[in-house]
């Protein structure tokens, strides 16, 4: 071989050497970056570990401050609002009722005619509108004239199809989902406006007296029977279908439960009577909070970054409104720490850009290649191209976030029968979870939300923690009852079981037939 040949060789060896080690550094590189992205999930998962001792003492806390609560105002986190509801309606009722559900951007009306307890409900029109716009920040006036206005043509207007004419003074149900203190089952005093409301001239006034007085300006003969939020609602229809049903749990947007409670263990009204002997307290469970709750950095920013910091701790963690935004931070912090999505897209810094339904979506998706997870991160999050491995951990992070919710949402439940002696503790023979022919009693949780009923994964979760943390054998006694449309039929069922025409509206009175709780079924 001349001089030449063997500089040749020489050249062409030390290139192959020069390229192979480009190619293992970048092997090595990328492996580093995949390491490090598999360290945010890990770390992700270690903050989110909700192992069933954990969620006792979730269970336990629950239970805790539902007790100082009651004790007195402002005694914990959980406001345990008092509701004035002491008596269900339990299929019995009969006549004509309306509801008025307001509490997103539609309010619905509706009217049910009730037939007694063999034919239950026999008719329910419903009609939902949007309110517009402008009357969510404008004057209290404004905005109950249009609601009243819209009730008179819905009244109307099924006054001309149905051949009954009214003997009697309508009554309404009204369901009003912002936080009130209720003065009576009829009134209450509005506290503060949350979602998009703000009609500032109502803020500490009777939010009762308001609509009747627009009714009474547009000709509309009608009395607001009872006042009341979707839980309560939810458990009043809960509770008509099935006189077990003990508490309702909404887990939509937001997330609230509402119980019924012996109102000689509501402390901080003490001698407060009523005939049931019970009375349905309003929770506000969003707002409560636990130094058990497996807390992520994700989620301490998430709060920071809110307009309501250090409040609604658990429905941070647990609603829809959230859950899809703490998966994307949890991208953006993959995405920042190697370049497994590309370069970091600006959609990943927007608030509430990944929407929970996208990531219930994504969660879902069972197809080989995840096509559904690329077309959403391509499409919500402008992240086109990523690999198979890389979008099977967007579904992991979906996964973790999710389960979390839902077990810690089943902490709650078993926090809420704890209270009242229906879990079972100290197992199947224990006291109050059984009935008084010493048979294990039947428990139900009337459950509403989007989250839950269309959630599968999160639903199938929940359910598992829940049989986990009571063990299987107590578990089958606690029923959770899909309980839809609760906040307007419930509302119109709470005005027949309240109506001044029945009798057993007198909260002294002593007819059980009707509508009273029966006390046997007190927890
Ligand atoms: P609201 O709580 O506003 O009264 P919903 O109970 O219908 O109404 O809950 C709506 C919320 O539920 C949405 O904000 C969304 O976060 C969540 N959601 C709706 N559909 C789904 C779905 N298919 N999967 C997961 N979450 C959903
Ligand atoms: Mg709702």
């Amino acid at each position: 071989m001349g001089k030449v040949g063997f500089g040749l060789a020489v050249s062409c060896a030390a290139a192959t050497c020069a390229i192979a080690a480009i190619l293992v550094g970048k092997r090595v590189r990328s492996r580093r970056k995949w390491r490090r992205v598999v360290g945010v999930l890990r770390d992700l998962e270690e903050a989110c570990e909700t192992s069933v001792g954990r969620l006792r003492q979730v269970v336990d806390a629950m239970a805790v401050e539902m007790h100082a609560g009651l004790a007195s105002e402002g005694g914990s986190k959980l406001k345990m609002l008092l509701t004035f509801v002491d008596k269900l309606p339990n299929g019995s009722e009969r006549g004509k009722y309306y509801a008025l559900d307001l509490g997103g951007t539609n309010f619905r009306v509706l009217q049910i005619q009730l037939g007694g307890k063999t034919s239950s409900i026999l008719s329910c029109d419903v009609e939902r509108q949007p309110i517009p716009q402008d009357l969510m920040t404008s004057t209290s006036e404004d905005l109950f004239d249009f609601i009243a206005s819209s009730l008179k043509q819905f009244v109307e207007r099924e006054a001309q199809n149905s051949e009954f004419s009214p003997v009697k003074r309508r009554e309404l149900g009204f369901t009003f989902s912002f936080p009130v203190k209720q003065t009576s089952v009829s009134s209450g005093i509005l506290i503060k406006w949350t979602k998009r409301f703000s009609v500032k001239d109502m803020v500490g006034k009777d939010v009762s007296e308001c609509l009747q007085h627009a009714m009474t300006r547009n000709g509309l003969d009608m009395r607001v029977a009872v006042l009341v939020n979707d839980t309560v609602g939810t458990l009043a229809l809960g509770h008509y279908n099935d006189p077990d049903t003990v508490a309702a749990v909404i887990i939509g947007t937001g997330t609230n439960a509402c119980y019924l409670e012996r109102t000689d263990a509501i402390i901080k009204c003490q001698g407060l009577l009523t005939t049931s002997g019970g009375m349905v307290v309003n929770m506000e469970w969003g707002n409560f909070w636990s130094s058990h709750l497996p807390r992520t950095s994700y989620d301490i920013d998430l709060d920071g970054d809110s307009p309501n910091p250090n409040d609604q701790g658990f429905e941070k963690m647990i609603s829809g409104m959230y859950l899809g935004d703490i998966v994307r931070r949890v991208i953006l912090r993959m995405s920042q720490e190697s370049d497994i999505f590309g370069p970091v897209s600006s959609r990943l810094s927007m608030p509430f850009i990944l929407s929970t339904p996208s990531m219930a979506d994504m969660h879902a998706d069972e197809s080989p290649e995840l096509m559904e997870v690329a077309r959403i991160l391509k499409e919500d999050l402008q992240i086109p191209d990523v690999p198979l491995k890389v979008r099977k951990l967007v579904v992991k992070v979906c996964d973790v976030v999710t389960r979390r919710a839902a077990r810690l949402a089943a902490a709650g439940i078993v926090g809420i029968l704890k209270k009242i002696g229906r879990d079972g503790s100290g197992g199947v023979a224990s006291g109050r979870s059984r009935g008084s022919d010493g048979k294990m009693r039947r428990t139900v949780v009337a459950m509403d939300g989007s989250l839950y009923t269309r959630y599968t994964m999160f639903k199938e979760y929940l359910h598992e923690a829940l049989c986990e943390i009571l063990g299987e054998e107590v578990a089958q006694y606690v029923i959770l009852k899909v309980t839809e449309d609760g906040s307007g039929i419930g509302a119109a069922l709470l005005a027949a079981s309240h109506s001044s025409h029945s009798s057993s509206s007198s909260s002294s009175s002593s007819s059980s037939s009707s509508s009273v709780v029966d006390s046997q079924r007190l927890p």
